[in-house]
């Protein structure tokens, strides 16, 4: 006999996720989340600042644990196998083919994969000292007077150049734009660290290295080149959201995120999106939590039929 569709299926495992599958199952609803690392991109956090209620903030490995533990406690499935694709099946369910070859079906879906950093795309982004995440790839630079770059100007391009600060002897926080993305809180922190410098309107033209990084080539806007030699490349350039398993029509922005209506719903019905792969405003922790309770909540209705 085929098993009873899920009511709800999410897909990712980040605070966006973790949170709907605690709300959905908080409401009743049979859930099963497909995902890779407990709490996502949580793990790139060394401290996180400016969630309420942690006033010395929280480790975001920390926090990913224990959403994890708080959404299996209630009775969530968890696969952590990726989704490889969603479709349509008969009946208006949802069908997911996961990594391990395994079909689910379920009435509603939440997606909640989140994005991923946008890669240089000069010849040389392989090099062995260009990395995504400092507080994975910082400690290997511990001890070694390094001098680190990273490349953005968000409150993510903020948090790396903190962490990195702690570890290094020079951190060099380089951007394109004349003014930083990131929020005032984050520019404190910046600021507070007198090992950072800023260096904005420069550009990151090229890698000089053969297999190692030795120095980046940055471009002014005057069109000025200079060599600028560095042990470790940290990149937070922009964004991509996670759509790829989507194998079904829907509204998206002109930078790919998934447009949803007042309700979480996408395009398609019974369909929702939470967290950072959301047309969102603020791409932060407490965003995506509120998103994935949201998210639950309209699929609970929607399967009711509210
Ligand atoms: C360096 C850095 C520092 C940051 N600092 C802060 C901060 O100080 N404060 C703050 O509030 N926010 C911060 N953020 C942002 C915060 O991490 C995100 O807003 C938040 O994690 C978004 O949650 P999410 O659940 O939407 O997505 P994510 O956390 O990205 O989780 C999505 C998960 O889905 C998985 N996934 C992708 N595709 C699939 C698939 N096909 N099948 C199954 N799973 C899939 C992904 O691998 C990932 O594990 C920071 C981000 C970075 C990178």
């Amino acid at each position: 006999m085929a098993a009873e569709p899920y009511d709800m299926l999410v897909a990712g495992s980040g605070p966006a996720g973790m949170t709907a599958a605690l709300y959905g199952r908080r409401l009743g609803l049979k859930t099963i989340v497909f995902g890779d690392i407990p709490g996502g991109n949580l793990y790139m956090i060394g401290n996180l600042s400016n969630f309420p209620g942690f006033i010395d903030g929280i480790s975001g490995m920390e926090l990913g644990a224990k959403l994890f533990q708080q959404a299996q406690a209630e009775g969530a499935e968890f696969t952590m196998s990726r989704l490889k694709k969603l479709q349509r099946a008969a009946g208006g369910l949802f069908q997911a083919l996961d990594a391990d070859g395994q079909s689910h079906l379920a009435t509603t879906a939440v997606i909640a994969t989140g994005r991923v950093p946008l890669r240089l795309s000069t010849g040389k982004a392989g090099l062995k000292g260009v990395h995504f995440c400092s507080v994975c790839d910082g400690p290997l630079y511990r001890n070694r007077n390094a001098t680190l770059a990273v490349v953005g100007s968000d409150n993510a391009a903020a948090q790396h150049a903190t962490t990195l600060a702690r570890i290094a002897q020079k951190v060099l926080l380089i951007h394109r734009s004349t003014q930083p993305r990131m929020d005032a809180g984050h520019m404190a922190l910046v600021q507070r660290q007198e090992n950072i410098t800023i260096l904005g309107d420069t550009e990151l033209v090229d890698l000089e290295g053969l297999d190692m990084l030795e120095s980046l080539v940055l471009q002014s806007r005057s069109g000025q080149r200079r060599d600028i030699p560095v042990d470790g490349l940290f990149l937070a350039m922009g964004w991509r959201p996670n759509t790829d398993l989507l194998d079904l029509p829907l509204e998206k922005t002109i930078d790919g995120y998934l447009k949803t209506d007042t309700r979480l719903m996408t395009s398609f019905p019974g369909l929702f999106a939470a967290g950072d792969v959301r047309d969102t405003d603020l791409w932060q922790v407490l965003l995506a939590c509120a998103d994935g309770a949201r998210a639950a909540k309209y699929a609970a209705e929607y399967i009711s039929g509210n």
